[in-house]
């Protein structure tokens, strides 16, 4: 099934200067671009985006990670392909970069464990967000991006999808 999915790339991503390297890995496995934006996220968007992080983790992990999204830029990416949101997923890889496979965006690029993070109370700096679910990918579309900011168009590797 055709899907689309949200993918950013953190504060951390851009910091490190890593956002073509990431943005490559995604565009050379043949996921379209339909909708791309460089956005300074506030508090609201943020909280919005992360609705049940708390629930999950915890007060002191949901207010590191607003700290974290809204701390400078983010890259905001729609990808559309087949099965895409867990293509995107499988590329960036477990969420704590320790556990992450090498290959994977995580596995590659950052190392910290979830361990380090808890005593340390950081931020797991984890340079990828993607969208979980097809019911996460639809409201995490929509909460980033507008309607004219997705656009249509062909790529080559949809020739072979036919
Ligand atoms: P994922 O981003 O892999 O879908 P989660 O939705 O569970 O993972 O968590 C969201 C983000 O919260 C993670 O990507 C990571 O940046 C951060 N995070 C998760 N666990 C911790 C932790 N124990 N301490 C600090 N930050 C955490």
């Amino acid at each position: 099934m055709i899907q689309r999915t949200l993918a950013l790339i953190k504060t951390d991503g851009l910091q490190r200067s890593l956002v073509g390297e990431i943005l490559s890995r995604f565009e050379k496995v043949g996921l379209k671009i339909i909708g791309m934006k460089m956005i300074q996220a506030n508090k609201d968007l943020a909280t919005k985006h992360y609705c049940d992080i708390k629930e999950k983790h915890g007060e002191r992990v949901f207010e590191s990670l607003i700290n974290y999204l809204t701390g400078s830029p983010v890259i905001a990416i729609c990808f559309e392909g087949v099965d895409s949101i867990n293509v995107v997923r499988k590329m960036v890889g477990s969420t704590y970069p320790n556990e992450a496979l090498p290959g994977t965006i995580r596995g590659d690029f950052a190392h910290i464990s979830k361990h380090y993070a808890n005593g340390n109370k950081v931020k797991v700096s984890n340079l990828v967000h993607a969208s979980a679910s097809l019911e996460e990918a639809k409201s995490e579309v929509d909460l980033w991006f507008s309607n004219e900011e997705l656009h249509e168009y062909k790529i080559t590797s949809e020739v072979h999808l036919r």
